[in-house]
């Protein structure tokens, strides 16, 4: 059976790799922080089957254990500090995590795997925000990375500081470069959800508006379910390698809110909607749209969700809580 550890098994992405993993006859370990998580109930009820370990990122010494404890085949470093708007006024904390904490657990395996570096296959979860100030469209591996803030600039620390790994020791480390990826399981604080959910109180009358930030920042938004399974592909391939996943297409927060009230039977959204500078950041990323070509043919990986499918997901599955009293 092979095992794999996961950190950041309580966020989106977490969960959904572990579950793919899960159905794949995998051994799955989660890496959980702190005392009381609040977030430990869920995993604990979605993916029973985990089997948990407490460390934290900044610790060396907690992953070393969690890698004994686990003595797994693969890992996967999901854990960050990932909301971009907080790492302005977090940057020391987001760097220590986003940042430093690769290097923890890239020394950790290292450490772990003793003789034989590659024979842990290491995953970091790099980011579309490393693109930033995008010097080319769309971006792919080879674009120059320019990041735009703190969250951007600690993402390309680890991408970086991964490759290095894989060079300097011969670690089957691969980095995927992730356009961002939504789902029901999004936290609240990023756009989609937050607008997912507004709307989803808006329609049952228990909301009047929604404020928001800058309407014209564009993304590149995929399904979070299909892009666990690129990080799981990128790790069965012989090489290691980087890989962008994305979906290829750009749409602006104002198509996100067309789509989303329009799925609710409500046309126009501006009597609903209002901008607040509180919203705005110190530096945009404005448009980013990937190139995943290197991924659909090493890979095979293609997403399956089309951006106004996932909005009307998001949309329904907030309906559907709001309504069920959760
Ligand atoms: P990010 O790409 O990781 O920063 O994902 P987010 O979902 O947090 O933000 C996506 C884009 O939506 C950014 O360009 C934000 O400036 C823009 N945006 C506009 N209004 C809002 C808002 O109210 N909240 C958030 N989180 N983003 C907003």
């Amino acid at each position: 059976m092979t095992r794999a550890l996961i950190t950041g098994i309580t966020g989106q992405d977490g969960l959904y790799l572990a579950e793919l993993l899960l159905k794949k006859g995998y051994e799955v370990h989660g890496l959980i922080r702190g005392q009381n998580n609040p977030r430990r109930e869920l995993v604990e009820k979605l993916v029973p089957e985990v089997h948990l370990h407490n460390g934290d990122l900044t610790d060396l010494s907690s992953l070393m254990r969690a890698l004994r404890e686990s003595d797994p085949q693969e890992v996967y470093n999901l854990g960050a500090v990932s909301f971009v708007a907080f790492s302005w006024e977090n940057a020391f904390v987001t760097s220590d995590v986003t940042a430093l904490g690769v290097l923890n657990i890239l020394e950790a395996v290292r450490l772990h795997a003793g003789d034989d570096p590659g024979s842990i296959r290491f995953y970091q979860a790099s980011s579309s925000e490393m693109f930033g100030k995008v010097h080319e469209v769309p971006q792919k591996e080879s674009t120059l990375l320019w990041p735009r803030s703190p969250y951007g600039v600690s993402k390309v620390y680890g991408h970086y500081m991964t490759i290095n790994y894989r060079e300097s020791y011969g670690m089957h480390a691969s980095s995927g470069i992730l356009f961002n990826h939504e789902s029901p399981r999004r936290g609240e604080e990023f756009v989609t959800r937050k607008v997912s959910k507004a709307v989803a109180a808006i329609k049952l009358g228990r909301q009047k508006e929604i404020v928001m930030g800058n309407l014209d920042a564009r993304r590149d938004w995929g399904f979070a379910g299909d892009y666990v399974e690129a990080m799981w592909r990128m790790l069965q391939q012989d090489e290691a390698d980087d890989y962008v996943i994305s979906t290829g297409e750009t749409h602006s927060i104002e198509e996100l809110l067309d789509v989303a009230f329009t799925h609710v039977g409500i046309d126009d959204w501006r009597p609903y909607v209002r901008q607040d500078p509180r919203f705005m950041r110190p530096a945009e990323v404005d448009l980013l749209i990937g190139d995943s070509t290197k991924a659909r043919e090493v890979l095979d990986w293609k997403p399956t969700v089309a951006f106004p499918d996932l909005v009307k997901m998001m949309v329904d599955s907030d309906l559907a809580a709001l309504q069920s009293g959760w």
